[in-house]
């Protein structure tokens, strides 16, 4: 099931340049290792500590292991983060971005966009982004692109196009955008980072 779930995906982006991160969190490990013994190797995760207990090991196993930070991250958890996470996705504020140049200078990163304006959710706001990417130019940062989590209740299109025009306009190649229920979607606006998580895995269980 989960093997004919991810060469479906793999299949339905094979025309884009696009890369599939497998999101991991709350999926119980023999469900790892199938995606694993099919020879992907980007995965997602959104806790560092969880992460930790899923990946410390299999780290030493699979050496070409690329793990992505998708979840919030308190500035306390960016030492460990930095060791465990190849890219991080989630940086949205200066304080944290102090934090990671401090551990991790050369860390590749996306600035997660707050494109709905949403008071629970992280990410920086439209109209913060361009000091917040200067910010980020001055400390000499690895930024790779933007990434957002759209609203649940607006078209996800809005708001990948919105993505994608700011990303632009900062001369960022990168997109992070697109879930199990509209990739497909957001590789037509764009997306080079698609992040998919039940429709390879099935559901999560926590
Ligand atoms: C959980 C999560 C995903 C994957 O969600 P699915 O709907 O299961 O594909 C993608 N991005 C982020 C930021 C997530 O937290």
């Amino acid at each position: 099931m989960i093997t004919a779930n991810l060469q479906n995906i793999k299949d339905n982006i094979k025309q884009y340049d696009a890369e599939l991160i497998a999101v991991s969190k709350k999926q119980p490990d023999e469900r790892i290792d199938e995606v694993l013994a099919c020879g992907h190797r980007v995965f997602g995760e959104n806790r560092v500590q969880e992460a930790e207990a899923r990946w410390d090991q299999r780290r030493n196993q699979y050496p070409d292991l690329k793990l992505h930070l998708i979840g919030p991250l308190q500035t306390n958890k960016v030492k460990a983060a930095c060791v465990l996470f190849d890219v991080i996705q989630t940086l949205d504020r200066e304080k944290l971005a102090r934090e990671i140049i401090k551990h991790a200078p050369d860390m590749p990163c996306f600035i997660q966009v707050n494109t709905g304006d949403e008071d629970q959710k992280t990410g920086i706001s439209i109209n913060e982004l361009q000091d917040f990417h200067n910010f980020c130019r001055d400390l000499k940062m690895n930024i790779l692109g933007l990434m957002c989590i759209p609203p649940i209740d607006e078209p996800a299109g809005l708001h990948f196009g919105l993505l994608a025009q700011n990303a632009k306009q900062l001369g960022l190649k990168h997109l992070s955008m697109g879930m199990s229920n509209d990739y497909s979607l957001a590789l037509e606006y764009g997306a080079t980072h698609i992040r998919v998580g039940s429709k390879i895995f099935g559901e999560r269980i926590s």
